[in-house]
């Protein structure tokens, strides 16, 4: 060994540390499940590594697994895996630092949020995974050995504000963290993690389907010649999807859906199927309840997982999903590709874009259903994703009619809901052929816009709309149900009918013109900086006068859109 190196902890760690011992989890257990998916993470990396990697080909994936020891006399409670393990720089990187961005943006909305729940999930999302060890332990030891290399590092704090690190010879490929145990105390819910009835249950609820074998040592002060027994495997390490659906329960599911998204909320959408024929798979899909902080930065992953026959592969899997699904986590299992595939390969694979498209077709699929079966919880939905949705509405022009069946805005048929486009379709007056709508940056601001007036006298209902990709969408998109969109801010509109071939009106708009011709042309003139033309309108009932975009014109807030994208 070396000498031993003292560390600070970065000042957000150490935030964030403080809130995981003391206040957050009210459920320890969820310690073991973090300690067990990293150790079964570092096993996928190194099962991954040793196909391209020469050095580590000699690998036996059967030799691989993890192991529980503990130990009553020390109280110790060890988690051990012979997976990827990390260098010296890789663990102070990802434990002594928080590396990930959108930390700082985090810990302001924890510190935000009065709400207890409302903060297991912020950092469910986040995943504090390793840091969940100081809930139980005062001290944690970590030892570890990066594959393919020589030296390895111990590690060791009591969670307060430093770390010791230092570099060890001798130890084997892999990782193993040692928690001290604090005493375990009825009172404040501690239970004792060194009872193996009790490592086997929460074993049993959180990781029963992690796909390495998991074996529990307890080397008791009570054994004859003072070794430990055999372990003992305490996982059934069945995959989830590939069991029959009717033989899985929610809890299960929602359990798997907590490991693969990090997320402490219930899905609100588990989708399961299994395909057969020429191109074999399973898929377990959920739509989360709650999207993720970071649903709309630039650095947000796809969310689904690819696996070949029971064996993961890679995270992100982008080639099956497309980017305004984003939010749907889950699995896919696919029977008949190599596993050492490629993304590029899978962006490329005829079949991997049938999957694909299939898989769009069922998230969409079981959104409208959940519209129609459960109103109250699909608005919960539609608020979290809609925005995302509304993407598709311009990405994919494939499925246009699908999404358009989901999206739900503000409208002016009711002040406080939203309606949907079929019912908005349904209200519309005899005589009208488009669907109205306005954009604006908030509702109010629609709502008493001028432009509403002639609409409003009228009846005709108006959609409010106040995302920005609203803007975008409502051009895409050929139309509703065969009628298309129109903006009242946009374009000649005559609500005055019959207009156009009746004399009589005819002769009153030439009437009008004339009468005040003289101050249209004043004001064109005047205002020709500003405008292209002033014209008599009959789309005001109370205000003087508005400004009109023409027909093709971008509206002011899209062209702020592209203004701020530097177009
Ligand atoms: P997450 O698992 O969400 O990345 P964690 O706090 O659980 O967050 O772990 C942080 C990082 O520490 C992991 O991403 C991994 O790089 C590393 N790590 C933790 N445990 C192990 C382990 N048993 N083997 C190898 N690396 C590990
Ligand atoms: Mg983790």
């Amino acid at each position: 060994g070396s000498s031993v190196e003292t560390l600070e902890f970065q000042a957000e760690t150490r935030q964030l540390l403080r809130l995981v011992i003391h206040s957050i989890y009210s459920n320890k257990d969820i310690f073991l499940r973090e300690l067990i998916s990293n150790a079964s993470d570092a096993l996928d990396k190194l099962r991954l590594e040793s196909l391209t990697d020469p050095d580590l080909a000699g690998t036996d994936p059967a030799a691989l697994g993890i192991w529980l020891e503990t130990d009553e006399d020390a109280r110790t409670l060890t988690v051990r895996d012979n997976g990827i393990g990390m260098t010296r720089d890789e663990l102070v990187e990802v434990i002594g630092t928080i590396a990930k961005s959108g930390t700082a943006g985090l810990l302001e909305k924890i510190k935000e949020s009065k709400d207890a729940s409302g903060t297991e999930g912020l950092i469910g999302q986040f995943g504090v995974g390793f840091y969940s060890a100081f809930m139980v332990a005062d001290r944690v030891t970590l030892l570890t050995r990066r594959a393919g290399t020589d030296s390895g590092t111990r590690w060791e704090s009591d969670g307060e504000s430093t770390y010791e690190i230092q570099s060890v010879d001798g130890l084997p490929v892999g990782t193993s963290v040692t928690l001290h145990l604090k005493p375990a105390d009825g009172e404040d819910g501690l239970a004792d993690y060194l009872s193996e009835p009790k490592i086997r249950q929460v074993v049993k609820q959180y990781s029963d389907f992690i796909r390495w074998p998991i074996m529990l040592t307890a080397r008791r002060t009570d054994a004859e010649d003072g070794t430990a027994a055999a372990p003992d495997t305490i996982n059934s390490m069945k995959a989830l999807w590939a069991r029959p659906r009717n033989e899985v329960t929610e809890d299960e599911y929602h359990e798997f859906y907590r490991q693969i998204s990090h997320d402490w909320l219930p899905p609100a959408e588990t989708i399961h199927m299994r395909a057969e024929g020429t191109f074999e798979y399973e898929a377990l899909l959920f739509i989360p309840s709650q999207a993720p902080f970071d649903l709309f930065s630039r650095e947000t992953r796809p969310g689904v997982q690819l696996y070949v026959k029971r064996v993961f592969i890679m995270d992100d899997c982008e080639a099956l999903m497309p980017d305004y699904l984003r939010f749907v986590k889950g699995v896919v299992d696919a029977h008949d590709l190599s596993l050492n595939v490629s993304r590029e390969i899978l962006q490329h694979d005829r079949q991997i874009r049938g999957v694909r498209r299939r898989l769009v077709k069922k998230v969409l699929g079981a959104l409208k259903d959940m519209r129609s079966k459960d109103a109250e919880r699909y608005a919960t939905v539609w608020a979290q994703f809609g925005r995302a949705l509304k993407e598709g509405l311009v990405e994919d022009t494939d499925n246009t009619e699908a999404l358009l069946e989901l999206v739900s805005v503000a409208s002016t048929h009711d002040p406080q809901g939203t309606t949907t486009l079929r019912e908005y379709v349904e209200r519309m007056k005899d005589g009208q052929d488009a669907v109205y709508y306005l954009t604006g940056e908030t509702r109010a601001t629609v709502e008493n816009s001028p432009h509403m007036e002639a609409f409003a006298a009228k009846g005709y209902e108006v959609l409010i709309l106040t995302d920005p990709v609203d803007e975008v969408w409502v051009e895409r998109v050929p139309g509703y149900d065969g009628h298309r969109f129109q903006s009242v801010a946009k374009g000649l509109v005559d609500l005055d009918g019959p207009g156009e071939g009746d004399p009589e009106a005819e002769a009153e708009r030439a009437r009008r013109d004339q009468d005040f011709a003289a101050l249209l042309s004043w004001l064109t003139t005047t205002l020709s900086e500003q405008v292209k033309q002033v014209r008599l309108s009959s789309r005001l009932t109370t205000s003087a006068a508005c400004v009109v975009g023409d027909a093709h014109d971008v509206t002011p807030t899209l062209e702020k859109m592209y203004r701020a994208m530097g177009q």
